[in-house]
């Protein structure tokens, strides 16, 4: 469980209530994922994990509506699995059951969310800073053109130096 994460041992639980599964948050191993940049979520079989895109399990609560429907959308596929194993299909029959009785409709996709655009507007930070001034800047993408403007009049090439943060 990642510990850091509002609420998801919370909502875990309430998901185990509602789906007969009063283990399943303990049982459940949920990890942020921060190489995850073009989806939300997944569910590791093998290793019984949930991973979320960290930038999405980490987000602060104005995130938690979307946060708890990928985690149910995961948790769902969890139970599937515990329970009928290979014989289910992924957003097949009993899945679409276990969301719907969450309260959700059973969507794969989620409109309006571009999980690769968020990834990179909440989780990609660039410094910018100037050698020589020691002033940065911290942008959303690498600028390797911008220039520091002090230095620059003063006859420097104001050149920055970039580094990705987090
Ligand atoms: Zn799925
Ligand atoms: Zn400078």
């Amino acid at each position: 469980m990642a510990a850091d994460a509002p609420d998801v041992g919370a909502w875990l639980a309430k998901l185990g209530a509602c789906w007969d599964e009063p283990a399943l948050a303990a049982r459940l191993h949920v990890a942020p994922s921060r190489r995850m940049t073009r989806t939300l979520g997944c569910y590791d079989l093998r290793r019984r994990e949930i991973r979320i895109a960290a930038w999405l399990l980490e987000a602060p609560s104005s995130r938690d509506d979307l946060r708890r429907e990928v985690l149910c959308h995961e948790a769902a596929h969890a139970v599937v699995h515990e329970r009928h194993g290979e014989a289910a299909r992924p957003h097949g029959a009993e899945w679409r059951a276990l969301m719907r009785r969450a309260g959700y409709a059973p969507r794969v996709r989620i409109p309006g969310i571009d999980a690769g655009e968020a990834a990179r507007r909440a989780g990609r930070a660039f410094e910018h800073r100037c050698p020589v001034c020691d002033k940065a800047r911290i942008l959303s993408s690498r600028q390797r053109r911008l220039r520091c403007r002090a230095c620059v009049e003063s006859g420097r090439s104001g050149e920055l130096a970039i580094a990705l943060l987090s």
